[in-house]
């Protein structure tokens, strides 16, 4: 079996790696040259909405996925008509545009912060009279990691957050005084098998994502949030990984997003989880039985952001399992991740104070 895969970052080197195990095989599109993913696998280098070179990586293969949603739904609806296509077109469309997504989700009873579209500055101030203050204006695509978003506390704060994002159509949210976040993510089969992680507890740095915790034990959000995800999973018809990132407030769940994909709060599930997100991913878009999705420990997932710990002093580290995406050390660029996974939620948080000093030094 070949897989194609549109993007060659670390998401879809992970993939790669979870599958030669498997017996699969990978083909990337990628429009640059050195993309991480290129070191474990073949690629094609070409822009994600040149249909050339997708029809060329959808020729190549016999199924072809994505490890980012910013992929063009016109450029890729093409190739979905004649290879199979995971996860589906529709599914990729809804979550590239946080209005549509927001919309959904209500439809579909998944609670959401209050949300206005903005396409002007009147449509702005009009959003702040009825949300409120503090609430943030977010890009409605192209967005993430933080990236997009102008947070306003004070009715002053409107006419620089309209200078700042206007131009791209926006969303108003209000903003969340969450007690936490958390995300699930789960695996539906094109039998219509579904398998469910337990939930993962989230904390973020400047808008990226820097520490996970699973499994995230609350009987019943996890209850709430297995309801949500598979609402939408049968919305979708979904074959593949789906998650979804929750604020908690008050003790209930509240969507901020999905993504159509494996996601960066789920690597931990490589050594902590019986199969990991990114095996199962791949076993539900081949049509393979999908992998229990047990814990096998507390584990916690350290993400290394704009700079690494130098292998010589990492290595030492006993009892965590390091993972270098090879890639070029830039600001704000996830270079790499930590894992560690033990019997008890303490031994967990002894573990990662001694990883967080070493995160500091680097
Ligand atoms: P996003 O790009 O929407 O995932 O936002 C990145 C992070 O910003 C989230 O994980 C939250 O920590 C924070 N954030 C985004 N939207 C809100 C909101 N409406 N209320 C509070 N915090 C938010």
């Amino acid at each position: 079996m070949r897989i194609g895969i549109i993007g060659g970052g670390q998401l879809g080197r992970m993939l790669a790696l979870a599958g030669y195990p498997l017996g699969m095989r990978f083909t990337f599109l990628d429009p640059s040259a050195d993309a991480c993913a290129t070191q474990v696998g073949e690629c094609i280098q070409g822009a994600y909405d040149d249909p050339a070179k997708l029809q060329q990586l959808a020729d190549s293969v016999d199924v072809v996925t994505f490890e980012f949603e910013n992929v063009p739904v016109s450029a890729v609806a093409a190739i979905a008509k004649n290879k199979p296509f995971y996860p589906p077109v529709n599914a990729l469309g809804a979550s590239q545009d946080r209005l549509s997504e927001k919309t959904l989700f209500r439809e579909l009873g998944i609670p959401t912060p209050e949300f206005r579209a903005v396409d002007s500055l009147a449509d702005l101030q009009q959003a702040v009279n009825e949300i409120g203050l503090p609430g943030i204006l977010k890009t409605r695509r192209l967005g993430y990691d933080g990236r997009g978003q102008y947070r306003l506390r004070k009715a002053s704060d409107i006419d620089a957050a309209w200078q700042a994002l206007s131009g791209s159509a926006l969303i108003y949210e209000a903003f969340v005084p969450f007690t936490r976040e958390v995300s699930v993510i789960g695996a539906r089969s094109s039998n219509g098998d579904i398998a469910i992680y337990p939930l993962n507890e989230n904390q973020h740095r400047d808008g990226i994502l820097h520490l996970s915790r699973t499994p995230y034990r609350h009987a019943t959000l996890q209850q709430q949030a297995e309801r949500y995800l598979k609402k939408l999973l049968k919305h979708f018809n979904y074959v593949g990984i789906l998650t979804i990132e929750f604020f908690v407030l008050r003790g209930k769940l509240v969507a901020n997003e999905m993504a159509p994909r494996v996601h960066n709060s789920g690597h931990a599930s490589i050594e902590g989880s019986a199969t990991s997100q990114f095996e199962n991913h791949l076993r539900a878009i081949c049509g393979l039985p999908l992998g229990s999705t047990a814990p096998r420990g507390h584990a916690a997932m350290l993400n290394f952001v704009g700079a690494i710990p130098a292998q010589e002093n990492a290595l030492r580290q006993q009892g965590v399992n390091f993972h270098y995406y090879g890639k070029e050390a830039r600001p704000a660029r996830k270079l790499g991740h930590a894992t560690i996974v033990t019997n008890t939620p303490g031994a967990r948080e002894l573990a990662l104070k001694k990883l967080l000093k070493l995160a500091d030094r680097s």
